[in-house]
């Protein structure tokens, strides 16, 4: 997964624009149907059949969490009026014990279960639902089918093979990476889609979006992509998206060689309409043959590739960790009581860390603009608690006391890939780094051999050196920083402080605001340095901005906030109200530019022969 921001509230900012087996008949196949055309107050219908059940009473679930979102989602909720049928079409007692189960009374009789599911998009603050994990159901429009919203699974068959069969209106097609078992049958103005999934992760591993045609499929070497495009007011076709997308997926490949990887991705991209009540977690969800991308529809197309190239290719990446290689908490994921992994450094860090070096690695960008990314990252690392351990972390995750640690994973986590590189390529005199482990450890285990939790740090130091113990459990199960410039001196990198321009409310990227999605109030973000203007005004971290020169402001209208300070003249008064600690104070002050001290990491001019240049030229382009 890959989220872009801080909160889900600050989200338009940001551009500046996530059991014990019941014995069955053998060879049943759960029959599963959405009915995309009979489509009732924004609900759709779902039917499910499991075929013969030999047990007198069967649970049956909509998952409580999903792979690669780590965050409790209850996607229960989405579902109502779940009713069950026997044989002869009489219904069965169905007993709610809790938001995702349900308990069927007389199973053996059971013929099938009903149930009308609503969507996320369309709910303000989509019930906390990371959007690319999302659902949104528009009658005739478009349809976003993650299917671990609409489809459930009964006690004990996670592993029996399903056949899902879609009912959808003629004028719209589907964008997936499942298997279409039969070819589609028309009936009237109506389609049947039919698909197989051998188990249900297949099913949640292969989201569809169903929307008006826009979609452009391309061939890049022995994989084919498909790229599927939602644009609610037909502002991007995916031909125009084509082009970058082609480019950035060829350089990734180039950049993984040799490594095992599918032959079909699919690409579906929402864009959500930012005049209503939409889709507002952008980011993407990753799964194994393809991705599922959120962004706003209002991005020129310049930031929008630029966006799509970052949280693509990271999706993308996932196919090597936690797709290839993960633990058993991962293989073995229980939808509804989840045990988390504790190698998260891994399989979001390490991916993040690849999105990153792939571009510096195949001319993408230049040297200096991957160190300021990895420069960005450890600023923002800096506003977490440096000395929690990674693993700690990890397995916590669902934990209220680690949650917010989160968005470190992309940070600190991809920080840790980046040192723990530096440190393979010195230890092997630049011959191999990170991705040469990754490959290793894909070929030791792969996508249907999960490893052991703790035995992953054994695996490494075995398949690389003995002295990368001591890394492994400095820096990532220990408590200490990592000391970027011990490891940026290896290659020759090093630190410069320079007085840098900053926009008055966003440092590039980075907010120096954040909002509260239930008070939905704006205040300043806590330990973090602000600049030059925030600090002359007197502000502190924490701080509600109440109003500016006399327009209030919120969540709702903070880009109007951004747009607003944007056009402010140096010299031109100001008057902030705020609430510090629940006392309204009004600061004063007038419009300067706003700078503030920035690390950067350069190259040393160095002679080729010198062994910190080959290091570097080993990292970043071998
Ligand atoms: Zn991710």
């Amino acid at each position: 997964m890959k989220k872009m921001i801080y909160t889900a509230a600050l989200a338009f900012a940001l551009f500046s624009c996530k059991s014990t087996a019941v014995k069955t008949s053998e060879n049943e196949t759960i029959v599963t149907n959405i009915d995309l055309v009979d489509v009732q107050d924004d609900k759709v219908m779902v039917s499910v059949n499991p075929g013969k059940i030999d047990k007198e009473s069967i649970v049956f679930y909509i998952p409580k969490t999903v792979p690669g979102t780590y965050s409790t989602d209850n996607y229960g909720k989405f579902v109502e009026n779940v009713k069950a049928y026997n044989y002869k079409g009489e219904e069965l007692i169905v007993t709610s014990l809790d938001e995702n189960s349900w308990q069927i009374a007389d199973a053996t009789n059971l013929d099938k279960i009903t149930y009308w599911v609503n969507d996320s998009f369309d709910i303000a603050g989509e019930e906390g639902v990371f959007s690319p994990a999302g659902t949104n159901i528009a009658a005739n429009e478009n349809f976003m089918l993650n299917l671990h919203a609409f489809v459930g699974y009964f006690d004990g068959m996670t592993e029996t093979p399903y056949q899902l069969t879609v009912k959808r209106p003629n004028s719209l097609v589907s964008g997936t990476s499942l298997k279409s078992s039969i070819v589609s049958k028309p009936e009237g103005d109506a389609t049947i889609d039919e698909y197989s999934a051998a188990r249900y992760f297949e099913i949640t591993d292969n989201p569809i979006m169903y929307s008006t045609p826009n979609q452009v499929d391309f061939q890049l070497g022995d994989m084919k992509v498909i790229l599927d495009v939602y644009s609610p007011n037909g502002v991007y076709t995916a031909e125009q998206i084509k082009p970058n997308m082609s480019k950035i997926l060829e350089a990734q490949k180039s950049f993984l060689g040799d490594i095992d990887n599918t032959n079909m991705y699919a690409i579906l991209l929402y864009l959500a309409d930012m005049q209503k009540t939409d889709a507002k977690g952008f980011g993407a969800l990753e799964h194994h043959t393809s991705t599922t991308v959120v962004l706003p529809e209002t991005m020129p197309l310049q930031a929008l590739n630029e966006s799509m190239k970052d949280v693509v290719s990271h999706e993308f990446f996932h196919i090597i960790t936690p797709l290839s290689v993960h633990s058993n908490e991962v293989h073995y994921f229980d939808y509804n009581n989840p045990k988390m992994s504790k190698h998260l450094w891994m399989y979001e860090g390490v991916t993040e860390y690849f999105a990153n070096l792939f571009q510096v690695n195949q001319g993408l960008i230049e040297d200096a603009a991957f160190y300021e990314r990895m420069a960005e990252k450890i600023a923002s690392s800096k506003s977490f608690d440096d000395t929690m351990p990674f693993t700690v972390m990890s397995e916590n995750i669902l934990d209220e006391k680690y949650e917010k640690s989160y968005y470190n994973v992309y940070q600190k986590g991809a920080l840790i890939g980046m040192a723990l590189d530096i440190r393979l390529r010195e230890l092997s005199n630049g011959e191999s780094g990170i991705l040469d482990l990754m490959k290793k450890l894909s070929a030791k285990y792969g996508k249907e051999k999960p490893f052991n939790d703790d035995e992953l740090f054994d695996d490494i130091v075995e398949l690389t050196y003995p002295e990368v113990r001591t890394f492994l459990t400095t820096y990532i199960s220990g408590t200490t920083p990592i000391p970027y410039e011990d490891f940026f001196a290896k290659v020759g990198v090093e630190k410069k402080e320079q007085e840098v321009k900053s926009g008055y409310f966003l440092n590039g990227q980075v907010p120096f605001i954040d909002g509260d999605a239930e008070t939905k109030e704006l205040f300043i973000r806590k330990n973090i340095a602000l600049n030059s203007f925030l600090e002359e005004m007197k502000l502190e971290g924490g701080d509600i901005i109440k109003s500016i020169n006399g327009t209030a402001y919120t969540i709702d209208n903070a880009y109007a906030l951004i747009m607003t300070s944007q056009a402010w003249k140096d010299g031109e008064e100001l008057k902030m109200v705020i609430d510090r600690n629940g006392e309204e104070m009004t600061l004063t002050g007038t419009v300067k530019p706003a700078t503030m001290m920035k690390t950067s990491y350069e190259s040393l001019d160095l002679p080729d022969s010198d062994a910190r240049k080959q290091l570097r030229e080993a990292w970043l382009r071998g």
